[in-house]
């Protein structure tokens, strides 16, 4: 197979190019780096299966030669990221979705999206499956990456119905690893770089908003599992293991051993911050016999470690 990747030099598509190239894949990566870096696949170099395109998805897509997969994983995805390049978060959920789509179909190729739990909002439905329609705010700070994703949804399910392609929604609830960007505002680089800099941790708001952390091996093998599928209906991968955010903060300090607590930051909260989040897996476990894998503080140590070679450069990641 050869696989397209959007989005390939960022977090989770970089990881995704090392597993499919692992399982034998050809892979070509296409990314403009606006959040993305060129580092999280530059030991990709000299590997003759793996091909970078540098590109703007949401201008027409050219890809010479044959194509069977098209995983579309580009847009910006931190909070702060996408307030910051609102306009180019609409324009690659809805144009980038678009020219994914179209360069899928011409080549006869499936099609996967990076979907997320944010389609759901601020959810008035506790744990969210994917039955769930959603609590979204069109016009608050969150509605450009919202209702980006809920149109690409949208689109990819226009396709699949009048032109009969092979397509899969995957809705990612929070996700972390190493390759994140220290400074791209989540909460697990926050955390993480001040906790290696002995600094206390900004907790937003009273810190009782919750969230599932899920590493990103266990993502990964979400999407391979459901690429592999005939599942057409989105599925949620994510962990159920939901700690409010005072917690996680203790769990971060206890795990990489730093004695400076927290501290409340109630004006760096985002208007429309979710104040639970929890996916119902059930459809991914009955489905795709998927279920997660890595427990919270071993994913934490791993991130840890690529964190402190970033933040104390000379001290190799454990
Ligand atoms: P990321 O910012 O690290 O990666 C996104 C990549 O897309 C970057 O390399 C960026 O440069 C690239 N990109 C953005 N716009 C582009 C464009 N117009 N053309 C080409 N490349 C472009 O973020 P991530 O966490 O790896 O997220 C990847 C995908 O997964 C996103 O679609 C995001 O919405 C989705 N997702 C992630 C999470 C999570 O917890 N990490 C949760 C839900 C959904
Ligand atoms: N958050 C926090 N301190 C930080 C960064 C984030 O308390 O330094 C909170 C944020 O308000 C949210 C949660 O952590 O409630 C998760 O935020 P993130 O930006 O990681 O992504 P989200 O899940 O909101 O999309």
């Amino acid at each position: 197979m050869r696989l397209l990747i959007t989005g390939g030099a960022g977090f989770i598509g970089s990881h995704l190019c090392d597993r499919f190239l692992r399982d034998g894949q050809r892979v070509v990566a296409m990314d403009n780096f606006i959040t993305g870096s060129p580092d999280n696949i530059a030991h990709l170099a000299g590997n003759r299966q793996f091909e970078f395109i540098y590109h703007d998805v949401s201008n027409f897509i050219h890809v010479p030669g044959p194509v069977d997969a098209v995983l579309h994983f580009a847009s910006p995805a931190s909070p702060i990221d996408y307030l910051k390049y609102p306009i180019q978060t609409l324009k690659v959920g809805a144009l980038g979705t678009h020219n994914a789509l179209g360069l899928a179909r011409a080549k006869g190729a499936g099609f996967l999206l990076a979907s997320t739990s944010e389609v759901y909002g601020d959810p008035l439905v506790h744990p969210q499956s994917e039955a769930y329609a959603g609590n979204v705010d069109p016009v608050g700070p969150r509605g450009v990456y919202d209702e980006a994703k809920r149109f690409a949804e949208a689109l990819v399910m226009a396709y699949h119905r009048e032109h009969k392609m092979d397509t899969r929604i995957v809705r990612i609830f929070n996700t972390y690893g190493p390759r994140m960007r220290l400074d791209d505002g989540r909460v697990v680089p926050n955390f993480i770089g001040q906790a290696v800099r002995g600094e206390s941790l900004t907790i937003y708001g009273d810190g009782t908003q919750t969230r599932c952390f899920q590493y990103i091996d266990d993502l990964v093998e979400g999407v391979v599992r459901l690429l592999h599928s005939d599942l057409v209906d989105p599925v949620n991968i994510g962990t159920t293991r939901e700690i409010c955010i005072r917690d996680f903060a203790e769990v971060v300090n206890r795990v990489a051993g730093n004695a400076a607590g927290t501290i409340y930051a109630e004006g760096l909260r985002i208007d429309g911050d979710p104040q639970t989040r929890k996916p119902d897996t059930t459809r991914a476990r009955q489905t795709l016999g998927w279920q997660p894998q890595v427990a919270l503080d071993a994913g934490l140590m791993r991130t840890i470690a690529y964190f402190r070679s970033l933040v104390l450069p000379g001290e190799a990641p454990g």
